[in-house]
Formats: structure tokens, C-alpha cells, sequence
């Protein structure tokens, strides 16, 4: 049994890593400052008793004992992290500098959320970890996407100057149960206007792509990436390699809801990547893994999951 301390562990993904974890058997401190989380998310593991929540915000320094920690606290979809991008920065560059404070104190491993957008709109196709991105330091998602690049340089020269056990992982297009219903992503988005019969807004002409990853696949490789020998730091790519454009996206949601939805067209987003799609090869090679859950199978997952709400 290991002491694990979940940073945004009430947030979509902290709240399925923090039940794996629980279930695992390990002592989990979930943290939180539920900018973007909810106790909802974690509510069947209170009560457990290795399993505790606590309110903090990263960009305050936070001390306990523990052997790891999953780095997750910071907002994820665009709506949300633009909201405050003061914040956004705040929460992704002092909340890495406190917790590898923590990690050097402890010699415990770290896991670092990072993310697909440090490769920006890329310029490669698909995208390996050696690929160094393409991104606008000063556009309305760099608070987000510089946030995330700097991260990961402090959990690198954490590691080479204090031999911290750091590990970032490039997590691409996340869904399942438990994200929020409006965080402005596509996926959610989609399915509820869907449920709803309401128009489904597409973005520019709908022909960018995505890949999209079931929560599980990604969970599994989390946990992966944390069990590799302690010179390991990544980066490495968790995505389902399987690339979609939201025209097709949307025609899918259509069909599995059965919905009578109109498409709309509406304005890009400034900055909005053209295409994104992971390559996997070092996850293949390192962890033995590779995303299980197909798209259409993810997707009656969590249309299942709004169904009951809406
Ligand atoms: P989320 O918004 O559901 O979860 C983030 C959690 O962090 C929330 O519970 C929020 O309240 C908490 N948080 C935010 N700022 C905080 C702060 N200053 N102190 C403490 N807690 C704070 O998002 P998610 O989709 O679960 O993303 C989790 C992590 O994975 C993020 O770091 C995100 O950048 C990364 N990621 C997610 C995706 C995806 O597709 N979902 C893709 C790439 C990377
Ligand atoms: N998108 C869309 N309609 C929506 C929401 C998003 O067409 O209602 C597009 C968006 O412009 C982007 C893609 O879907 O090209 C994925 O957007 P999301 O915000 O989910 O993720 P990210 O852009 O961060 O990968």
C-alpha cells in the first residue's frame, strides 16, 4: 500500500484515478480547490478509509508525507482555463514548483499531467515526444499551453539538478463519465445538444481532427507510467491514436443518440489546432499499452452517463 496524493483528484480524471487508487488499495489524499471539480465526483469514496479530501489550492506550498504524486490540479478545457488565464498559469507553473518542492523533500515520484497541446497546431503529423510544438506564447491558449511547456521544464531540471523522480505523461483528448456537461468541450457539447435536440455547433468546417481516448485507457497508462524504473521521466503520449474530424464526430453522435440535431457552423476559436493525433510507439514499447476502448464504444458510454441528466 502506498500514500498517493491526487492533485485535482475532484476533477474529471483526478476522480477516476483517485477510485482506481482507493481500489487499489492504496492511501489516497485527494486535493482540491474545486475550480473546475466537485465533491460530486469523489462522493462514493468519502467515508472510505484510505481515502481522504482535502481543500488546497497548488499555487500555496502543501506538505505531507507521501511515496507519489499524480500532478493533475490545473483546468482543462478552453473555456475554463481562459476564464482566469492569470490563474491558469498560476495554478500550472507554482502548483509543479511547490509539489516538486515536495517530491525533493520526500523522495517520492511525481507524475506530471501534461498535455497535448505543448505541441501547439503542429507541424508534424502524428506527433512524437521528440517533436517540439508549435505554439504562440502570446495567443489566448498560451496561458494553458506555455503553463503546461514550463511545467515540464521544472520537473525536468527538478530532475537533473536534484534528482527528483519526476515523470511527465502528454495526455491528448480525454472523455468519459463525469465530465462536465457544459466545459465547452466538443465531446460534451455534442452529446449534449444531442440529448437536448439542440442545434450541434461546429466549429470552422468541422474537418480539423482529434483524437479522442477513453478515461480507463488513459488511467491504466497512468498508472504505467508511475510503476517505470525511477531514471524514467517521459515525456510520453497517453492518446488513442484513432483520428477523427468533428464532421465525423458529430454524424456519430447523431447516430448513437438517435437525435434529430441540426449542424450549425460557427467562427474557429483563434489559435484552434488543424489536426492532432498521437503516436504511441514509446507507450507501446515502454508500458506495454495501447488504448483498448474505440471511440463509438467510449462515446454510448458517456451518452449513457448525460442520458440520466438530461
Ligand atoms: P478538470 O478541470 O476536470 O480537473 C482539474 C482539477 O484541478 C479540478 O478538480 C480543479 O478544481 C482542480 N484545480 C484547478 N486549479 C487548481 C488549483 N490551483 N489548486 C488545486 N486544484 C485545482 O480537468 P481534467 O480533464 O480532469 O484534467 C486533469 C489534468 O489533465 C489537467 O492538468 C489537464 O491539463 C490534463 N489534461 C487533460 C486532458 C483532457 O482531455 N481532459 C488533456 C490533456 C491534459
Ligand atoms: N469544437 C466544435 N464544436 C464545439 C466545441 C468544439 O467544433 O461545440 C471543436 C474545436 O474548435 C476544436 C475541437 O472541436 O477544433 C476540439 O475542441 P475541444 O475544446 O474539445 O479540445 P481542444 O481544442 O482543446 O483539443
Amino acid at each position: 500500500m502506498k500514500r498517493v496524493l491526487v492533485t485535482g483528484g475532484a476533477g474529471f480524471i483526478g476522480s477516476h484515478l483517485c477510485e482506481r487508487l482507493v481500489n487499489d488499495g492504496h492511501d489516497v489524499i485527494c486535493l482540491d480547490n474545486y475550480y473546475t471539480g466537485s465533491k460530486e465526483n469523489v462522493w462514493h469514496l468519502i467515508g472510505k478509509p484510505n481515502f481522504e479530501i482535502v481543500r488546497h489550492d497548488v499555487t500555496q506550498p502543501y506538505w505531507a508525507e507521501v511515496d507519489e504524486i499524480y500532478n493533475l490540479a490545473c483546468p482543462a478545457s478552453p473555456i475554463h482555463y481562459q476564464h482566469d488565464p492569470i490563474q491558469t498559469t498560476k495554478t500550472a507553473i507554482f502548483g509543479i514548483y511547490h509539489l516538486m518542492g515536495l517530491a525533493r523533500r520526500t523522495h517520492c515520484k511525481i507524475l506530471h499531467a501534461s498535455t497535448s497541446e505543448v505541441y501547439g497546431d503542429p507541424a508534424i503529423h502524428p506527433q512524437p515526444e521528440s517533436y517540439w510544438g508549435n505554439v504562440n506564447p502570446i495567443g489566448i491558449r498560451s496561458c494553458y499551453d506555455e503553463g503546461k511547456r514550463c511545467a515540464e521544464t521544472l520537473a525536468m531540471d527538478y530532475h537533473r539538478l536534484h534528482g527528483v523522480r519526476s515523470k511527465i505523461i502528454r495526455i491528448f483528448n480525454t472523455y468519459g463519465p463525469k465530465m462536465q456537461a457544459y466545459d465547452g468541450r466538443v465531446i460534451t457539447n455534442f452529446v449534449v445538444s444531442a440529448l437536448k435536440g439542440e442545434d450541434i455547433t461546429i466549429y470552422g468546417d468541422g474537418k480539423q481532427t482529434r483524437s479522442f481516448q477513453y478515461v480507463d485507457d488513459l488511467i491504466e497508462g497512468m498508472i504505467r507510467v508511475m510503476a517505470t524504473e525511477d531514471d524514467f521521466t517521459g515525456p510520453i503520449n497517453l492518446g488513442n491514436p484513432g483520428e477523427f474530424s468533428m464532421l465525423e464526430l458529430a454524424e456519430l453522435v447523431l447516430e448513437l443518440t438517435g437525435s434529430k440535431s441540426k449542424l450549425v457552423f460557427m467562427p474557429l476559436p483563434q489559435d484552434d489546432p488543424r489536426q492532432r493525433k498521437p503516436d504511441i510507439t514509446l507507450a507501446k514499447q515502454k508500458l506495454g499499452w495501447e488504448p483498448k476502448v474505440p471511440l463509438r464504444e467510449g462515446l454510448q458510454k458517456v451518452i449513457d452517463y448525460f442520458k440520466d441528466r438530461f
